[in-house]
Protein backbone atom coordinates (compact mmCIF):
# COMPACT_ATOMS: atom_id res chain seq x y z
CA UNK A 1 0.00 0.00 0.00
CA UNK A 2 1.16 3.60 -0.60
CA UNK A 3 1.82 5.82 1.79
CA UNK A 4 1.09 9.66 1.04
CA UNK A 5 2.18 12.43 3.11
CA UNK A 6 -0.52 16.11 2.69
CA UNK A 7 1.91 19.12 2.78
CA UNK A 8 -1.08 21.52 3.52
CA UNK A 9 -2.04 23.80 6.37
CA UNK A 10 -5.48 24.59 4.77
CA UNK A 11 -7.27 22.21 6.87
CA UNK A 12 -10.35 21.99 3.86
CA UNK A 13 -8.04 20.89 1.66
CA UNK A 14 -6.09 18.70 3.67
CA UNK A 15 -8.78 16.84 4.58
CA UNK A 16 -10.38 17.02 0.93
CA UNK A 17 -7.11 14.66 -0.16
CA UNK A 18 -6.92 12.55 3.05
CA UNK A 19 -10.73 11.52 2.06
CA UNK A 20 -10.53 10.91 -1.68
CA UNK A 21 -6.86 9.43 -1.24
CA UNK A 22 -7.88 7.03 1.38
CA UNK A 23 -11.36 5.93 -0.56
CA UNK A 24 -8.70 5.07 -3.30
CA UNK A 25 -6.50 2.82 -1.06
CA UNK A 26 -3.75 4.90 0.05
CA UNK A 27 -2.84 5.69 4.08
CA UNK A 28 -2.22 9.19 4.33
CA UNK A 29 -0.83 11.40 7.08
CA UNK A 30 -1.05 14.98 7.31
CA UNK A 31 1.78 17.82 8.06
CA UNK A 32 0.59 21.43 8.06
CA UNK A 33 3.78 23.56 8.57
CA UNK A 34 7.33 22.88 6.32
CA UNK A 35 9.49 21.89 9.68
CA UNK A 36 6.94 19.32 10.35
CA UNK A 37 6.69 18.03 6.52
CA UNK A 38 10.56 17.87 6.51
CA UNK A 39 10.68 15.71 9.84
CA UNK A 40 8.07 13.50 8.49
CA UNK A 41 10.04 13.05 5.23
CA UNK A 42 13.06 11.67 7.12
CA UNK A 43 11.72 9.45 9.81
CA UNK A 44 8.27 7.76 8.27
CA UNK A 45 9.23 6.38 4.95
CA UNK A 46 6.56 7.74 2.44
CA UNK A 47 6.11 6.76 -1.20
CA UNK A 48 4.92 10.23 -2.30
CA UNK A 49 4.89 13.64 -0.94
CA UNK A 50 2.01 16.63 -2.10
CA UNK A 51 3.54 19.54 -1.05
CA UNK A 52 1.68 22.93 -1.04
CA UNK A 53 3.72 25.82 -1.74
CA UNK A 54 2.18 27.91 0.88
CA UNK A 55 3.20 26.63 3.81
CA UNK A 56 3.80 27.97 7.20
CA UNK A 57 7.81 28.23 8.69
CA UNK A 58 9.25 27.91 5.66
CA UNK A 59 8.78 28.65 1.54
CA UNK A 60 7.63 25.57 -0.15
CA UNK A 61 10.39 25.89 -2.73
CA UNK A 62 13.09 26.16 -0.15
CA UNK A 63 11.08 22.94 1.74
CA UNK A 64 11.53 21.20 -1.44
CA UNK A 65 15.37 22.36 -1.81
CA UNK A 66 16.31 21.18 1.55
CA UNK A 67 14.46 18.00 0.95
CA UNK A 68 16.33 16.96 -2.08
CA UNK A 69 19.51 18.53 -1.33
CA UNK A 70 19.32 16.06 1.99
CA UNK A 71 18.91 12.83 -0.18
CA UNK A 72 15.00 12.62 0.00
CA UNK A 73 14.50 10.93 -3.33
CA UNK A 74 10.49 10.31 -3.01
CA UNK A 75 8.26 11.60 -5.95
CA UNK A 76 6.91 15.23 -4.85
CA UNK A 77 4.13 17.04 -6.49
CA UNK A 78 3.88 20.31 -5.84
CA UNK A 79 0.08 22.12 -5.06
CA UNK A 80 -0.14 25.72 -5.82
CA UNK A 81 -2.62 28.16 -6.00
CA UNK A 82 -0.54 30.78 -7.48
CA UNK A 83 -1.29 30.63 -10.82
CA UNK A 84 2.14 31.70 -11.48
CA UNK A 85 4.22 30.24 -14.26
CA UNK A 86 7.42 30.86 -12.30
CA UNK A 87 6.58 29.08 -9.16
CA UNK A 88 6.33 26.07 -11.60
CA UNK A 89 9.29 26.71 -13.10
CA UNK A 90 11.15 26.71 -10.10
CA UNK A 91 9.07 23.98 -8.39
CA UNK A 92 9.98 21.91 -11.18
CA UNK A 93 13.66 23.04 -11.30
CA UNK A 94 13.94 23.09 -7.45
CA UNK A 95 13.29 19.21 -8.31
CA UNK A 96 9.14 18.36 -8.28
CA UNK A 97 8.22 15.48 -10.74
CA UNK A 98 4.83 17.69 -10.98
CA UNK A 99 2.60 20.08 -10.29
CA UNK A 100 -1.52 20.79 -9.66
CA UNK A 101 -2.95 23.94 -9.75
CA UNK A 102 -5.62 25.16 -7.56
CA UNK A 103 -8.49 24.57 -7.59
CA UNK A 104 -8.06 21.33 -9.17
CA UNK A 105 -9.95 18.02 -9.65
CA UNK A 106 -9.58 15.24 -7.72
CA UNK A 107 -9.33 12.50 -10.34
CA UNK A 108 -6.74 14.73 -11.97
CA UNK A 109 -4.60 14.55 -9.36
CA UNK A 110 -5.29 10.97 -8.74
CA UNK A 111 -3.85 10.07 -12.08
CA UNK A 112 -0.66 12.36 -11.58
CA UNK A 113 -0.05 10.91 -8.25
CA UNK A 114 -0.30 7.06 -10.07
CA UNK A 115 2.09 7.96 -13.02
CA UNK A 116 4.45 9.47 -10.19
CA UNK A 117 4.67 6.53 -8.34
CA UNK A 118 4.67 3.97 -11.40
CA UNK A 119 7.57 5.97 -13.08
CA UNK A 120 9.32 5.71 -9.78
CA UNK A 121 9.43 2.51 -9.26
CA UNK A 122 10.43 2.17 -12.75
CA UNK A 123 13.36 4.01 -11.72
CA UNK A 124 14.18 3.36 -8.74
CA UNK A 125 16.23 0.13 -10.30
CA UNK A 126 19.01 1.73 -11.74
CA UNK A 127 21.86 2.79 -9.63
CA UNK A 128 20.72 4.00 -6.37
CA UNK A 129 22.88 7.11 -5.26
CA UNK A 130 21.23 7.22 -1.71
CA UNK A 131 21.86 4.75 0.93
CA UNK A 132 18.98 5.20 3.80
CA UNK A 133 19.05 3.57 6.96
CA UNK A 134 17.34 4.35 9.73
CA UNK A 135 18.17 8.11 10.40
CA UNK A 136 21.56 7.64 8.70
CA UNK A 137 21.59 9.09 4.96
CA UNK A 138 24.31 8.96 2.47
CA UNK A 139 24.71 10.38 -0.91
CA UNK A 140 26.69 8.32 -3.13
CA UNK A 141 26.98 11.37 -5.57
CA UNK A 142 27.52 14.62 -3.67
CA UNK A 143 29.81 12.60 -1.18
CA UNK A 144 27.40 14.32 1.60
CA UNK A 145 25.68 12.42 5.13
CA UNK A 146 22.89 13.26 7.44
CA UNK A 147 21.77 12.13 10.70
CA UNK A 148 18.21 13.30 10.65
CA UNK A 149 18.55 17.18 9.81
CA UNK A 150 22.23 17.53 10.89
CA UNK A 151 24.74 17.36 7.56
CA UNK A 152 28.14 15.62 8.49
CA UNK A 153 31.37 15.68 6.72
CA UNK A 154 33.48 12.53 6.63
CA UNK A 155 36.83 12.20 5.27
CA UNK A 156 37.20 9.60 2.41
CA UNK A 157 37.72 6.41 4.50
CA UNK A 158 35.61 7.05 7.03
CA UNK A 159 32.55 7.68 4.14
CA UNK A 160 33.57 4.59 2.55
CA UNK A 161 33.34 2.45 5.74
CA UNK A 162 30.04 3.71 6.44
CA UNK A 163 28.77 3.02 3.12
CA UNK A 164 30.06 -1.08 3.27
CA UNK A 165 27.81 -1.05 6.77
CA UNK A 166 24.91 0.64 5.00
CA UNK A 167 25.33 -1.89 2.05
CA UNK A 168 24.97 -4.51 4.67
CA UNK A 169 22.48 -2.95 7.32
CA UNK A 170 22.51 -5.80 10.73
CA UNK A 171 25.24 -7.84 9.06
CA UNK A 172 28.01 -8.29 11.27
CA UNK A 173 31.22 -7.30 9.32
CA UNK A 174 34.22 -9.01 10.55
CA UNK A 175 37.68 -6.87 10.41
CA UNK A 176 39.11 -8.66 7.63
CA UNK A 177 36.41 -7.75 5.46
CA UNK A 178 36.24 -4.31 6.51
CA UNK A 179 39.95 -3.97 5.88
CA UNK A 180 39.52 -5.72 2.39
CA UNK A 181 36.50 -3.19 1.52
CA UNK A 182 38.16 -0.16 2.52
CA UNK A 183 41.83 -0.14 2.86
CA UNK A 184 42.36 -2.82 -0.11
CA UNK A 185 44.71 -5.70 0.66
CA UNK A 186 47.75 -2.80 1.62
CA UNK A 187 46.99 -3.46 5.13
CA UNK A 188 48.62 -4.94 7.87
CA UNK A 189 46.46 -7.68 9.37
CA UNK A 190 47.11 -7.19 12.92
CA UNK A 191 46.04 -3.31 12.91
CA UNK A 192 43.94 -1.81 14.60
CA UNK A 193 42.87 0.37 12.06
CA UNK A 194 39.17 -0.88 11.43
CA UNK A 195 38.50 -0.42 15.76
CA UNK A 196 40.04 2.97 15.21
CA UNK A 197 37.80 4.36 12.48
CA UNK A 198 34.70 2.72 13.98
CA UNK A 199 35.59 4.76 16.88
CA UNK A 200 35.75 8.16 14.81
CA UNK A 201 32.37 7.07 13.35
CA UNK A 202 30.85 6.49 16.09
CA UNK A 203 31.89 10.15 17.77
CA UNK A 204 30.20 11.75 14.47
CA UNK A 205 26.86 9.20 14.16
CA UNK A 206 26.24 8.33 17.99
CA UNK A 207 27.81 5.83 19.93
CA UNK A 208 24.90 3.03 19.35
CA UNK A 209 24.78 2.92 15.91
CA UNK A 210 27.38 0.65 15.02
CA UNK A 211 27.38 -1.82 17.56
CA UNK A 212 30.56 -4.12 18.79
CA UNK A 213 30.12 -8.47 18.24
CA UNK A 214 32.82 -9.26 20.68
CA UNK A 215 35.34 -11.45 19.13
CA UNK A 216 33.92 -10.86 15.22
CA UNK A 217 33.65 -7.91 14.46
CA UNK A 218 31.05 -4.71 13.80
CA UNK A 219 27.37 -4.59 12.62
CA UNK A 220 25.18 -1.47 12.31
CA UNK A 221 22.25 -1.34 13.96
CA UNK A 222 19.26 -0.80 11.88
CA1 LIG B 1 -1.26 26.97 2.12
Amino acid sequence: MNRILIAEDEPRIASFLEKGLRAHGFTTAIATNAVEAMDMVFSDGFDLLLLDLGLPLKDGLTVLEELRGQGADLPIIILTARDNINDKVAGLEGGADDYVTKPFRFEELLARIRLRLRTHQTNSVRPETVLKIGRIVLNLRTRKVRVGQIEIDLPAREFTLLEVFMRHPGQVMTREQLLDRVWGYDYDPGSNIVDVYVGYLRKKLGNETIETVRSVGYRLRT
